[in-house]
């Protein structure tokens, strides 16, 4: 969350940190602002509410010289958002800060600091990081040393960048919980809390590690570790293109990343299926054998939050049917303050989208302390802090995803949780033709895909009915009850109409009562074995009144009538109907937000890459 970007040049800088904010904008959007010390080592600041375009104007009709500077666009956690609370914050007009993450002990820090005469002017917690640092300034020698002993202060998570205008040529940053990554340039430098928001200025990145302090000037980084010592970070080519942050010819980048499923799935398959087999390659990790660790568990453990908590919650249908291993799943923020037991030969499987996840990430180290067999995470971006932390690592190749709602993260996701299915399974009894036949259908969901979105002006046309709703339910039955999860939530997010999933077996014991006109009812329903009881549960909420949005297979004889509307949805294997019956789901919501009025790939309250607990 929140999106921080420094950078120390030559040149003016002012248009390249806005540009990074513009391209992290999806990780928060209640304000943003941009300091920089000019040719006269003065501090200009500048900071306006509401989003990075507010602070664009501004700037294009004040124009900031100079080439040392920091921009951040905010999350709020503490304080509302308003223009006070933005940051950069700055202490006695020499020294400014921005900060993603939450400083906990902020009160009693900033108790002291009214003690030595210091007055806030904001509500956030950020604020004790550029006083402490200016105060800690009067005995340091040095603005690095002064932020190393300020670190040594702060419980809580931070991502943090300090500059002080009277040392105009350098940046000190420091990590701890939340990532950022440094950007290397000729003669100039710079730094990020993603690498996205720097790829039109350099294509060569090192990210901190846990409790790195470092020191960025035009020709040198120089990282410290936790305890002070110099270290090298390793520096690797970014893949991704430059212009993954373009919208391209779509109206909303959500709608453009449900359009590129079918690549994002093709490219996360690709070279990772050999003669029908996948290749246990795709979750190898530094120094582990894959293979060995896949045969040996005997029991799996999913952790994660949001979207990634569904595609787990299907993993664990999957795991149960087809691998024949025993599998549970939970919420990250529940595992890691609960007591826990972990069975033998426990794989330890994380989920996360931007693997920055911070209630993932923690849970992930509790897991090893508490003596997890191994740990594979599934993520979408490399060189993250569950990628580096974990024993084993699965790329989903789902390509940057920057709308809030996920969209292709979470099927892709569920493309590696089948591979995984199957990788576990070969060494359980999961006989070769069943291996084979989970196989082609992964193969054969591309194209069903596509067949899929060509369904996208049925839908859109159904959206007209939510105009006026404030209400829904969405059922599902086996693995497609994650699937009607994942799709209220999808609904919820992006076009604030409270949306709630239950197993459709359920509804006889309490959300019937909810059942009216006005509450529409959405149904998944593909043609599997329990197609015959999902039909009674229709039934149950046609006899009171409601009015339904079935997405059938074609062959399982639902027809549109005055309770009842049917989308057909192509006839697919069974394994892969989850992935499948999402896509519906995901253009339903997006035609809801749109007739809404909402801001679909910036809703209110939420941000992507959940860097704070
Ligand atoms: N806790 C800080 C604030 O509320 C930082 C929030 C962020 O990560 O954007 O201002």
């Amino acid at each position: 969350m929140c999106g921080i970007v420094g950078a120390v040049a030559q040149r003016d800088v002012a248009d390249i940190l806005v540009e990074g904010l513009r391209r992290l904008e999806y990780r928060g959007y209640d304000s943003a602002g941009v300091a920089i010390i000019n040719n006269d080592n003065e501090l200009q600041r500048v900071r306006r509410l509401g989003k990075v375009q507010e602070l664009a104007d501004a700037v294009n009709n004040n124009p900031l010289s100079g080439g040392t500077g920091i921009a951040h666009t905010r999350w709020a956690t503490h304080g509302v958002p308003s223009e006070e609370n933005a940051h950069p914050h700055i202490s006695s007009n020499n020294i400014a800060v921005v900060h993603n993450g939450i400083i906990e002990n902020h009160q009693e820090l900033k108790n002291l600091l009214i003690e030595q005469g210091y007055v806030f002017t904001s509500q956030t917690d950020t604020e004790v990081i550029a006083h402490l640092v200016d105060h800690l300034l009067k005995t340091e020698a040095s603005l690095l040393a002064a932020v190393q002993k300020a670190c040594k202060q702060f419980i809580g998570a931070y991502g943090t960048v300090i500059m002080d205008r009277r040392d105009p040529e350098r940046l000190v940053v420091a990590r701890s919980g939340s990532p950022l990554v440094i950007g290397y340039g000729l003669g100039e430098n710079f730094l990020a809390s993603d690498m996205m928001a720097l790829l039109p200025v350099t294509r060569k990145f090192a990210f901190l590690e846990e409790g790195d302090v470092a020191e960025i000037t035009r020709f040198e980084v120089n990282i410290f570790d936790k305890k002070g010592n110099a270290v090298e970070r390793d520096a690797t080519e970014a893949q991704v293109s430059h212009d993954a942050g373009d919208k391209g010819e779509y109206r909303h980048y959500m709608l453009k990343e449900i359009y590129e499923q079918p690549t994002a799935i093709r490219n996360t398959l690709e070279n990772r299926i050999i003669d029908n087999q996948i290749n246990t390659e795709a979750f190898a990790g530094d120094g582990v054998n894959a293979d060995q660790i896949l045969k040996d568990i005997d029991h799996v453990q999913i952790i994660a939050c949001g979207t990634s908590y569904h595609s787990g919650m299907v993993a664990r249908y999957w795991l149960e049917q087809y691998a024949g291993v025993s599998c549970n799943i939970e919420i990250a923020s529940e595992f890691r303050y609960r007591k826990s037991f972990v069975p033998k030969n426990a794989l330890l499987v994380t989920i996360s989208q931007s693997g920055e996840t911070a209630d993932t990430l923690a849970a992930l180290r509790l897991g090893k302390e508490l003596g997890y067999a191994s740990s594979l995470t599934i993520c979408n971006v490399p060189g993250s802090s569950l990628v580096r932390e974990s024993d084993m690592a699965f790329m989903t190749k789902a390509g940057a995803e920057i709308g809030v709602a996920s969209t292709k993260a979470f099927t892709t996701q569920l493309v590696g949780l089948m591979m995984m299915t199957i990788a576990i399974g070969k060494n359980k009894g999961m006989t070769p033709e069943l291996q084979q036949e989970l196989v082609q259908s992964l193969m054969s969901l591309p194209a069903k895909i596509d067949e899929v979105l060509a369904l996208a002006k049925d839908i859109e046309a159904l959206a007209e009915d939510f105009a006026d709703k404030h209400h829904s339910l969405f059922l599902g039955r086996g693995d497609q009850y994650p699937i009607a999860m994942e799709g209220a939530l999808k609904l919820k997010e992006i076009s604030y109409i409270h949306a709630e999933a239950y197993a459709a077996g359920e509804l006889k014991h309490g959300p019937l009562a909810l059942i009216d006109a006005d509450m529409p009812v959405i149904v998944v329903a593909p043609n599997n074995d329990l197609i015959e009881k999902l039909k009674s549960n229709v039934e149950e909420v046609r006899a009171r009144g409601g009015l339904m949005y079935v997405f059938a297979d074609t062959d399982a004889k639902f027809a549109s009538d005055d309770t009842m509307k049917v989308i057909q949805v192509p006839h697919c294997d069974e394994a892969i109907a989850p992935i499948v019956y999402t896509l519906p789901l995901q253009l339903l919501s997006y035609y809801v937000a749109i007739i809404k009025g909402t801001d679909v790939d910036q809703p209110r309250n939420l941000a992507k890459s959940v860097t704070v607990e």
